[in-house]
């Protein structure tokens, strides 16, 4: 059941129709999706392996390694020995953006602040070719541990791994990079048919965390770095808000993620930043890119 008070939260920011579709969007039922892992692989190999086992792939038009598998589930894609292998990881396509816009370079220092379970981690580590030196912090140790095994079997051997509290890191550190993926309340991913543990607390409690999240990444990046802060929040009260309080104070400034990079189902989000809308495909999300001046 969603809850009343996140129709009302919708409908201010969105209004009546577009909170109605993003209702809708939460109920569908989304196929499974998957990013090859370039490390260990290739798209082509992926596609034959699957087809061998009766599971037929579409491609995404924006990504080359990212794959929806119609008609498998998740079980039946764990039990495969290209699953175990590491050679595919199940992501959501919505999440595989946030590592795009930050487009790891080899050579870069780069920070993923807030990592477990490391999809993006294992992500921005394979699109660098394995030349960023990644540092991924997180700071659940249960989550940690998943953290850990998921590099391990994605083949991500020179990723850092730091069990920290971010907004407690060293400000003498610097990084040519960061990912934010912040926690957040979730609310771009809800699924009505499962108990959905969301209060107005949770969600006031998470703004609170992302902005001290989002100025401790502004004080760990170089003069002229890039940051990605990114949420599977669609509430402007955890994005947009978050953003325009934090840079309104700090030396950090949006650049522009170009309309045309990304062909998405799109909610209207602050000029330069990208929220996409539950649908049957993506999951709500939210990515903004930022600049330290
Ligand atoms: N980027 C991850 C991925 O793609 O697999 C998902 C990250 S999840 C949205 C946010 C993570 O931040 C959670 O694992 C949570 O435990 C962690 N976290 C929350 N507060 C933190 C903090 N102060 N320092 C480090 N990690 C934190």
């Amino acid at each position: 059941m969603i809850p009343q008070f996140l129709n009302r939260f919708l409908e201010r920011d969105y209004g009546k129709v577009l909170a109605e579709e993003i209702l809708r969007g939460y109920s569908v039922r989304r196929p499974v999706t998957l990013r090859v892992n370039t490390l260990k692989t290739d798209g082509q190999r992926v596609v034959s392996a699957l087809a061998e086992v009766g599971i037929g792939v579409r491609r995404v038009s924006w990504y080359d390694d990212a794959l929806i598998a119609d008609g498998a589930d998740e079980e039946t894609l764990r039990r495969l020995s290209l699953y175990k292998k590491g050679e595919i990881y199940l992501q959501s396509l919505s999440s595989m953006l946030s590592p795009l816009v930050l487009d790891p370079q080899s050579g870069e220092n780069i920070l993923d602040m807030t990592a477990a379970p490391g999809g993006k981690t294992t992500q921005l580590y394979a699109l660098s070719h394995g030349g960023a030196q990644i540092t991924a912090c997180e700071k659940d140790k249960i989550r940690f541990e998943r953290l850990k095994f998921n590099v391990q079997r994605q083949g991500a051997s020179r990723v850092n791994l730091l069990l920290a509290d971010a907004t407690k890191l060293d400000d003498f550190f610097r990084f040519d990079k960061i990912l934010l993926d912040a926690p957040c309340s979730g609310s771009g991913t809800l699924d009505p048919s499962r108990p959905i543990a969301l209060s107005q607390k949770l969600i006031e409690n998470s703004a609170q965390l992302q902005k001290k999240l989002l100025k401790k990444a502004l004080t760990l990046l170089k003069r002229g770095g890039l940051l990605v802060y990114s949420t599977c929040s669609v509430l402007n009260c955890e994005n947009g808000d978050v953003l325009r309080e934090v840079l309104d104070s700090s030396d950090g400034e949006l650049i522009p993620i170009p309309e045309e990079r990304f062909s998405l189902p799109r909610l209207p989000s602050p000029k330069g930043t990208l929220c996409v809308a539950p649908t049957e495909l993506y999951e709500g999300f939210f990515v903004a890119h930022i600049r330290k001046k």
